[in-house]
């Protein structure tokens, strides 16, 4: 004895469209293939939901059910048996969830179907520092979206059938031609308002204040743009919410300059710790550290340090942080130092004698925690 359709999708026999397509919506979610991999018993039922939801979905179909049931598909070539293979229940996807991929989470819907109409994206900024974005950070930000008031009805466009697209199809001298375009008698948007409270909108929404938790990875870049499923605007009856964006902004730094994942830094010496060496304290994006300046260090040496630059958005590795000594030259002397300097000068010591590992650039990159 094959179970009732109805039973199947847990709804009652004077279930609206609305209804039908909810409940089977929610059974199709909640025995997914992807959600229970390699669990025969969600797939059959998941086989007799979407089974349900062809008869019941279909006015006549339903209507032979409801007079004769089950009989009125047997011998008819209907489900005889065998019932629905997976394919024909994918293709069928399209009335519930859109074809164009905008339901995420889902693999393995074939296109062809209606698309589903998806709320308007909210586009935000976040500012970042570059501590942050080393470290990766969550952001609670206030959003202002759209939401479905409640108490809010909508009935199901009858131009677009909810599609909030109307396919023509015009015989040209090309041959059979189609065109599709928003449907005008609901703008596109697949419902139409039937009853809703006075203080929401013309399309039955309220503008709310949400607080969203966004987690920002480390290594992200200017100008980059994140994406929060389903945070956006939502949409009428019962189509999906749209997307939050997020662009990331990254804020200047004081003694940091960032290139790709690499991050430089000036540091400035005096004459003298250039030539008796020293140890200077600078500041990095996890913290500050402490570097080690030789004696008899150039003016224009690099030093590297491994790995305390940003990581790579990609997960491969992390940058480094390139300290670029700057001797320093004092911009003005009183008499007694500038005896001390000439004397200097008249010393062949203190006159340049560049050797090879002074010029090259690449040589003057000096490792220091490799
Ligand atoms: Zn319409």
């Amino acid at each position: 004895m094959k179970e009732d359709y109805y039973e199947i999708l847990g709804i009652s026999k004077s279930a609206s469209p609305a209804e039908i397509k909810k409940a089977y919506r929610k059974k199709a979610i909640e025995f997914h293939p992807d959600k229970n991999p390699g669990d025969s018993k969600a797939e059959e039922q998941f086989k007799k939901a979407a089974e349900a939801y062809e008869v019941l979905s279909d006015a006549d179909k339903k209507a032979r059910y409801d007079r004769f049931g089950h009989q009125a598909f047997e011998g008819g070539g209907g489900f005889g048996g065998g019932g629905m293979n997976m394919d024909d229940i994918f293709s069928q996807f399209g009335d519930i969830f859109g074809g164009g991929g905008g339901f995420s989470g889902f693999s393995g819907f074939g296109g062809g179907g209606r698309r589903t109409v998806k709320g308007s994206n909210l586009r935000i900024r976040v500012k970042l520092t570059l501590e942050e974005i080393a470290n990766g950070v969550e952001k609670k930000i206030k959003v202002k979206r759209k939401k479905v008031a409640q108490g809010t009805t909508y009935t199901t466009c009858s131009t677009c059938n909810g599609s909030g697209q109307v396919t023509r199809i015009q015989n040209t001298i090309l041959g059979r031609m189609q065109t599709s375009a928003t449907c005008s008698t609901c703008s596109g948007a697949g419902q139409i308002v039937d009853k809703k409270p006075t203080n929401a909108d013309a399309d039955g929404m309220l503008s709310v204040e949400e607080t969203v938790m966004i987690k920002i990875p480390a290594g992200v870049v200017d100008g980059m743009q994140l994406k929060v499923s389903g945070k956006g605007n939502d949409a009428p009856g019962n189509g999906i919410p749209g997307d939050l964006l997020v662009a990331i902004e990254e804020l200047p730094h004081e003694g940091l300059q960032r290139e790709g994942d690499n991050l430089h830094y000036d540091l400035y010496v005096s004459f003298s710790e250039a030539a008796l060496g020293t140890s200077k304290e600078i500041e990095t994006v996890t913290g500050r550290v402490r570097i080690k300046i030789d004696a008899g260090t150039q003016s224009g040496k690099i030093l590297r340090l491994r790995n305390k630059g940003i990581p790579s958005i990609n997960g491969y590795g992390t940058g480094d942080l390139l300290v670029h000594i700057n001797v320093w030259t004092p911009k003005t002397l009183s008499k007694e130092q500038k005896e001390f300097f000439e004397k200097m000068s008249n010393d062949d010591h203190f006159q340049p004698k560049p050797e090879k590992e002074d010029k090259s650039f690449f040589e003057k990159v000096k490792d220091m925690f490799s």
